[in-house]
């Protein structure tokens, strides 16, 4: 309950509740991660912990929380700017005239940001905060705490979210995306960073291919060697997760072609391209190749070693 809908983190969660049970909350709040990181999910978690009514704050129950997760409660204020990459000035400035009008119905008032303010508005929301009434909170959100100016920064309580490990992400996408192969899962997970959002995206766009399955596809297809060698050479640095979870994409996308090869449809263009391009018999040849790879990287063989394996055995 309360803060464990945001997934992994669990520092920041253990922090905050500590925080919470001691009633020492800050007047200012600074979210960072990248897109996808959940900053949205704990800026609504975090103001609902800020005027729940329940024991175990945030209890998600109360009519507080609910109206907070449900965006309808009267004393959280979202602050956008439609018109505008930054939100305009004027707007900030407005601000501290609303926040000296008592809250509605909570014990606190909160002003969300969930857009850039640009070096001035940031300026202007620091005079706001001054001497900032007792009930009033900000939180701002950002990609990227740089572009924070540093007198920001130093007055907030800086809450910075993490990616998530493979552990953590995989059993929430299996049950998200219940008809998806294994294999496409790890590598929307591989090149999401560890930031659910971003994964997501990737498998909602039906583009988790990187760059290297591409070139992997195109270099099998074509039979080309060196198209392989330059392809296989670099990732035999890559960490051994990173790696894992490469080979098993590709192996997820030869199945998945020599099903297409027995009559199935196929679910991609590549996995297309690949059961037209190779016969069952060399598909089942490169399975096994891949398998194995997938086996010694497991028994902690080096990446090179693995890689150069798969130079002599995938063609
Ligand atoms: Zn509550």
């Amino acid at each position: 309950m309360g803060f464990d809908s945001l997934l992994g983190n669990t520092r920041l969660k253990e922090n905050l509740r500590a925080s919470i049970a001691r009633n020492r909350m800050s007047h200012f709040y600074l979210i960072s991660g990248p897109e996808g990181a959940g900053k949205k999910t704990l800026a609504k978690l975090l103001s609902a912990a800020l005027l729940c009514r329940g024991q175990e704050k945030p209890c998600l129950q109360c009519p507080a929380c609910r109206k907070v997760m449900a965006g309808t409660h009267p004393d959280v204020i979202t602050v956008t700017d439609d018109e505008h990459k930054n939100v305009a000035v004027k707007l900030v400035r407005q601000v501290r005239d609303d926040m000296f009008v008592k809250p509605n119905e909570g014990e606190r008032k909160i002003y969300l940001f969930p857009q850039e303010l640009g070096t001035e508005g940031q300026n202007a929301l620091l005079k706001v905060l001054e001497e900032p009434p007792a009930y009033a909170v900000a939180i701002l959100l950002t990609d990227n705490p740089e572009k924070v100016l540093t007198t920001v920064r130093s007055r907030c309580t800086e809450l910075s979210l993490q990616g998530l490990s493979p552990e953590e992400m995989l059993p929430v996408l299996k049950k998200e995306y219940p008809q998806a192969e294994e294999g496409l899962l790890q590598g929307a997970m591989a090149r999401s960073g560890g930031f659910l959002g971003q994964a997501k995206a990737l498998l909602d766009a039906g583009s988790i291919l990187s760059p290297q399955t591409e070139g992997f596809v195109s270099a099998l297809c074509k039979k080309n060697m060196l198209e392989l060698v330059n392809l296989l050479t670099p990732m035999g640095q890559w960490n051994r997760e990173k790696l894992l979870q490469e080979l098993f994409l590709w192996l997820s996308l030869l199945q998945q072609a020599l099903s297409c090869r027995s009559g199935m449809q196929a679910t991609t263009q590549q996995v297309k391209t690949l059961a037209q391009a190779r016969s069952s018999k060399e598909l089942l040849q490169t399975i096994r190749s891949l398998q194995k790879a997938i086996q010694y990287v497991q028994e902690n063989v080096s990446g090179a070693a693995v890689c150069s394996y798969l130079i002599w055995n995938l063609i």
